[in-house]
C-alpha cells in the first residue's frame, strides 16, 4: 500500500513511524514533514490545506490511503476532495469536523444526543453574554466559538474575568473565531483524553491518555500546546470508558449518521470525570499532539490497520491487540516558549539515542542543516517511550532527554505526577 500522511508534527512523525513498521506500508510520504520525519519516509512539499493541490499529488504517486493529522485541512474539505476523487482517505469531512471547529454545533450535537456536557449558552451579542454571566456567577467559561488554537477558552475565576473575557472576544481578539461565543458552566473533576476511531457506524477504542497543558512544574504557568503525555490515563477505568462509550460516544456518532453526516476518523474525546461519571468537554476531529505520540508508541504497527479499516468501513472486523503496557511523552521545547524564543539553535546527541520498538525521539519542529539538526518551532522534540509500568516508561523517556545536547531546549521533570503518586 502507498500512504500518504499530511502534517508536520511530533504527532504526524509517531504516525508514520507506526506505519512504516506494517510490512502492508509498501512507501510512504508525509507532506510536509519535518527533518526526524526525512530519516523514515519520504518528505514532499504540499499545500495540505489546498484539497485540489492534495488530490493531484495523490494521483500522480499512486497513493492508496491519506492519513490526515491537523484539523485544518479536515475543517478545510481536504477529505471531501480526496473521496470525491475515490482516494481512500481516514479523516472525516468538512461537515463531521464542525465537532471540533464549532463549539456551539458540539452543545447542539450533544443535546440531540442526551450527551452529558456542560450547561451553555450561545451567544452572538456581547450585552446578552454579559448578562448571562451576571445571572450564573464565577467561576464560569468563556469560550469563542471556532478554532483559535486552544487559545480562545478563558476559565474564569471571578466575574469580571469572564466579562473582560467577553469583551475581547466580541472586540475582535480571535478573529472570527469569536464572532459567536459559548459560556458554560465550570465543570469540577479530573480531565482525560478518550480516543475512539469510527468508520460512520462502528466505533473502537483505541486508548487514553493525559497530558501536561502548562509550561512549569507542578502544572503552573502559562498554557501550551501540550509539555507531555502518558497512556492509559488511571481515571479512565473500564467503568467510565463503558460509560464514556454508552453515553456519549456512541449517542454522537449515531446523531452524526441520523444528519447524513456520518463520522469516519479518529474522534478525541475530552472528558472531565467526577465521581466515576464522565461529561464531555470537548471533541477534537483528529489525534491529540503529544497524545498521538503515546497511542502509536503503544499499538505499533496494527495502528496502520486500524484506520485502513475505519477509511474502508470495516471497523467492526477489527480488535486492538492491548499489551499490558504503558507510555510516556516529554516534550522538549526552545527556551522561552509559548513565549518568543530563538528559532536556529543546533542540537546536538540525536544519532547517539537507540531508537526501538520502545523509546523514540519523534520531532516536532527540526530543521538538517548542512548535516547539523536545527530547531525551528516551540514545541521541538517528544521523547517516547513504552515500559511495562509508567514509572519504567518515564525512566526510558527521561534517559532519552538528558542524553541530549540542546542547551536552549527545556523540558518538564514531572510528566506522569497524577498518575505516579
Ligand atoms: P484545546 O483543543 O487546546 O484543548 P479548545 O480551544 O478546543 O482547546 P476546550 O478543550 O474546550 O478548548 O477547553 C480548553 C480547556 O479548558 C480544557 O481542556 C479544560 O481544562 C478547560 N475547560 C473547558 N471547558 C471547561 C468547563 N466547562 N469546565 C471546566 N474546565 C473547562
Amino acid at each position: 500500500m502507498n500512504i500518504l500522511i499530511l502534517g508536520s508534527g511530533g504527532r504526524e512523525h509517531a504516525l508514520a513511524w507506526a506505519v512504516m513498521q506494517n510490512p502492508k506500508c509498501d512507501k510512504l510520504i508525509v507532506a510536509p514533514g519535518n527533518a526526524g520525519i526525512a530519516g523514515i519516509a519520504d518528505c514532499a512539499s504540499l499545500d495540505v490545506n489546498d484539497g485540489g493541490a492534495v488530490v493531484e499529488f495523490a494521483g500522480e504517486n499512486s497513493i492508496d490511503l491519506v492519513i490526515v493529522g491537523p484539523e485544518a485541512p479536515l475543517a478545510a474539505g481536504v477529505a471531501d476532495d480526496l473521496r470525491a476523487a475515490g482516494v481512500l482517505v481516514f479523516g472525516p469531512s468538512a461537515a463531521a469536523a464542525r465537532l471540533e471547529a464549532s463549539k456551539s454545533f458540539t452543545k447542539e450535537i450533544c443535546d440531540a444526543a442526551g450527551a452529558p456536557t456542560a450547561a451553555y449558552g450561545h451567544f452572538t451579542d456581547a450585552e446578552a453574554a454579559r448578562a448571562h454571566v451576571r445571572s450564573n456567577g464565577a467561576p464560569i467559561v468563556v469560550k469563542a466559538d471556532g478554532l483559535a488554537a486552544g487559545k480562545g477558552v478563558i476559565v474564569a475565576i471571578t466575574e469580571d474575568e469572564a466579562l473582560a473575557a467577553i469583551d475581547d472576544m466580541f472586540g475582535g481578539e480571535f478573529g472570527s473565531a469569536g464572532a459567536e461565543v459559548v459560556i458554560e458552566e465550570f465543570m469540577e473533576g479530573e480531565e482525560a483524553s478518550f480516543f475512539v476511531l469510527c468508520d460512520g457506524d462502528t466505533v473502537l477504542p483505541v486508548g487514553t491518555a493525559q497530558d501536561h497543558k502548562r509550561i512549569g512544574e507542578g502544572d503552573t504557568g502559562p498554557n501550551t500546546g501540550g509539555m507531555g503525555a502518558y497512556s492509559p490515563a488511571p481515571v479512565m477505568t473500564d467503568d467510565v470508558v463503558a460509560r464514556a462509550m454508552d453515553e456519549i460516544v456512541r449517542p454522537t456518532v449515531a446523531e452524526m449518521a441520523r444528519r447524513g453526516t456520518p463520522y469516519q476518523g479518529v474522534l478525541y474525546v475530552g472528558l472531565m470525570i467526577k465521581d466515576g461519571a464522565p461529561r464531555l468537554v470537548e471533541y477534537n476531529v483528529r489525534f491529540g499532539d503529544p497524545e498521538c505520540q503515546v497511542l502509536m508508541m503503544r499499538l505499533g504497527a496494527q495502528a496502520l490497520d486500524l484506520m485502513h479499516a475505519a477509511a474502508e468501513g470495516r471497523l467492526s472486523e477489527m480488535q486492538v491487540n492491548w499489551a499490558d503496557d504503558h507510555a510516556m511523552t516529554v516534550v522538549l521545547a526552545a527556551k522561552g516558549y509559548p513565549g518568543s524564543y530563538v528559532k536556529g539553535t543546533e542540537i546536538k546527541g540525536l544519532e547517539a539515542l537507540p531508537e526501538t520498538s520502545t523509546q523514540m525521539c519523534f520531532h516536532a519542529g527540526t530543521t538538517r542543516q548542512d548535516g547539523r539538526t536545527l530547531a525551528t518551532g516551540g514545541r521541538v522534540l517528544n521523547v517516547t517511550a513504552r515500559g511495562a509500568t509508567l514509572a519504567e516508561a518515564r525512566a526510558r523517556a527521561y534517559a532519552m532527554a538528558d542524553a541530549i545536547d540542546w542547551p536552549e531546549g527545556v523540558f518538564r521533570r514531572d510528566i506522569g505526577w497524577r498518575a505516579l503518586g
